[in-house]
């Protein structure tokens, strides 16, 4: 029965990984991944999060099935570090979180969702934006269009085609953004763009689905949040996907959100009502680990002390590595401005290498990036930025 499958596309992130693998010069980089790892090279194991592991441990906790919708106090934290301490929202009964298999679990959930309810609505997603968005709502079901975002010549936001695009989109779209540390490019709107979005999304009657996958990894947990906390409070319905993949290091514990603001406390139970359909009929109810090690540390303030200075730290050796990649490349004698790499923000940078700038870096000096010249800045470390700077100032020569 299966003669006539085709071999799908190979993942370019993975198959970079594959080829970074097989290489076996000693000095390779492979900055194409989308990984935080420490000055190590190593992904960090937290001290939050081993504490909060050895007590789970010790507690022996039995591993009977969770509910539908996860873990209560997990749910109630992700919640809070959206929408802050005290939000009328919650107040009101207009929001529900529901824990998912990552981020990209909560993206499916809420895509199924809105699939089933607005079948209709196109999904507008940035151009680029991270490579799953597109095949994850088009495999749901939807149209997706791309709205315009990176400017290649500014090196920054195309800020007047980002609004033309959303207001050229039909009523009632449902429209991607990033809430910060855009990925792949690490340009984010400004605060006052962010108020001009917010009035286009408002007037077109548009559906915001925010992702926000490097929460802390901006400004902070609280800084990072503030674009959520405005769309919430100006009265929009909308759905959020949030991860803690890269702000615990938990990549393959899956802990992520969905939470969704409704029009109201009666419309609340029936949207969550249908989510939790959703949610039995593809995987049940969620796994119990990483969530309870979340939700003990969420809910500890020592803990969540720890954590939070935990992802400061890892905040701020990726501002250094973007501080000392653009002095080295300078001081390797490149002549180009590559300022705007500290202005980017996460983990991510769009490098401005060419697809044979970053092929040369691969055949030449083993360095490994994805071809729309992204790198992943939280891989470089203090004993490979030197080799680093060095080849890509001779690559831009
Ligand atoms: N959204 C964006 C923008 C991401 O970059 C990622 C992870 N790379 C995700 C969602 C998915 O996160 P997770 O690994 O938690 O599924």
């Amino acid at each position: 029965p299966f003669a006539s499958v085709e071999l799908a596309p190979r993942d370019p992130i993975l198959g970079l990984t594959e080829q970074y693998n097989a290489d076996t010069r000693p000095g390779k980089v492979n900055l194409g991944v989308g990984v935080y790892y420490d000055d190590e090279g190593r992904i960090p194991l937290l001290q939050s999060v081993r504490r909060a592991e050895q007590a789970r441990l010790e507690a022996a906790a039995a591993r009977g099935y969770l509910p539908i919708d996860g873990i209560a106090n997990y749910n109630q934290g992700a919640q809070k570090l959206l929408l802050g301490e005290g939000s009328p929202l919650v107040a009101e009964g207009r929001v529900l979180t529901v824990q998912t298999l990552g981020g990209t679990g909560a993206l499916k959930v809420g895509a199924d969702f809105l699939r089933a309810f607005l079948p209709d609505a196109k999904v507008a997603i940035s151009d680029p934006s991270w490579e799953n968005h597109r095949a994850l709502f088009e495999r749901a079901g939807f149209d997706v269009v791309t709205y315009a975002y990176y400017d290649a010549a500014t090196r920054g936001l195309n800020f007047a085609g980002m609004t033309d695009s959303l207001r050229a989109l039909p009523e009632g779209s449902i429209v991607v953004l990033h809430a910060c540390c855009h990925n792949p490019t690490g340009v984010d709107p400004t605060a006052e763009q962010w108020a001009e979005i917010l009035e286009i999304v408002k007037a077109r009657k548009l559906v915001p689905f925010m992702d926000i996958a490097y929460q802390g990894f901006g400004d902070g947990l609280e800084q990072d949040a503030q674009v959520v906390r405005r769309f919430a409070d100006a009265g929009l319905t909308m759905l959020i996907s949030s991860s803690f993949s890269k702000s615990f290091s938990l990549y393959g514990e899956r802990v992520g959100a969905l939470t969704v603001v409704a029009g109201n406390k009666e419309e609340t139970g029936r949207v969550l009502s249908q989510v939790k359909r959703t949610i039995r009929t593809n995987y049940s109810n969620p796994p119990t680990h990483g969530a309870s090690v979340v939700a003990a540390v969420l809910n500890s303030p020592e803990l969540f002390k720890l954590w939070d200075e935990e992802l400061a730290g890892m905040r701020d050796r990726i501002r250094l590595m973007r501080q000392e990649l653009v002095n080295k490349v300078k001081a390797h004698g490149a002549t180009q401005d590559l300022s705007f790499v500290v202005k980017q923000r996460g983990m991510f940078s769009y490098s401005g290498l060419s697809a044979a700038q970053v092929e040369t870096l691969r055949e030449e000096s083993g360095i490994y990036a994805l071809s729309t010249g992204r790198i992943c800045v939280a891989a470089l470390n203090s004993r490979n930025i030197d080799v680093v700077a060095a080849a890509i100032a001779k690559a831009l020569k």
